[in-house]
């Protein structure tokens, strides 16, 4: 049995794989909690314009996830969107495909889209995090803080007038908390210290598995956009 497929079948069963494809790498580097992987400092990104910041994401090896990833999942849409749309992390299609939401999730994510009046290329998408957790796990804290200051450099960037995180994770992450998503749908918050509004619905591959939730998920995104007509 090959290597890769001894790999398939251990993700199949939700067992982790790290094994590192990077050569060793050397200079300003501390040691990881699983051993052998060896991470950098976040690179800073508060200065950086949209290539620099995307060249800097490519590069990351600030967590463990850099070890397993096929690529980064920067972001893509308008980058001077009125709307950004932050889901949780790249899936096994997305870390395929370098795009953030593809697949059934991201189809149904266009349809929202489309009941708004808005195509994909008209906002932009990222997710919390730029590489993907194996096994479709959470992220853990410390790749979340992490990976941070990159969406909020894409914040920066883009000005949007609303962000809709969508699903609890990108909520709870968003927002730093650990209330439930029950408690964070149905009202405006502020993004850390921006201002900008953010509100709170379901994550599309979810609605996939509980379509009833779908008719709270179009009353978020009413919401989404009276919030960012108000703000006009
Ligand atoms: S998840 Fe973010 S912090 Fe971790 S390696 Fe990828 S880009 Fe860097």
């Amino acid at each position: 049995m090959t290597v890769d497929k001894q790999h398939q079948i251990l993700e199949a069963m939700g067992i982790q794989v790290w094994e590192s494809r990077c050569p060793e790498a050397s200079g300003d580097v501390a040691p990881s909690p699983i051993g052998k992987i060896k991470l950098a400092a976040t690179p800073p990104a508060t200065k950086l314009d949209w290539q620099g910041l995307q060249q800097t994401v490519t590069a990351c090896r600030a967590c463990e996830l850099h070890v397993i990833r096929t690529q980064t999942v920067f972001g893509v849409g308008n980058k001077d969107a009125d709307w950004l749309f932050v889901g949780e992390a790249p899936g096994a299609e997305e870390d395929r495909k370098g795009e953030p939401f593809v697949g059934r999730a991201g189809q149904l994510l266009a349809a929202m889209l489309f009941a708004l009046n808005l195509k994909r290329e008209q906002v932009y998408i990222a997710n919390v995090l730029k590489c993907r957790p194996p096994a479709n796990r959470d992220p853990a804290g410390n790749e979340v803080q992490q990976c941070e200051p990159f969406l909020l450099r894409q914040v920066e960037l883009i000005g949007p007038r609303v962000i809709v995180a969508l699903g609890r994770f990108a909520a709870q992450s968003l927002l730093k908390t650990s209330d439930p998503i029950s408690r964070l749908r149905g009202r405006p918050h502020a993004y850390g210290g921006t201002g900008i509004p953010l509100i709170v619905t379901y994550h599309p591959a979810y609605l996939l598995r509980s379509p009833m939730d779908k008719k709270k998920a179009w009353a978020d995104l009413c919401l989404a956009r009276s919030t960012l007509q108000a703000s006009a």
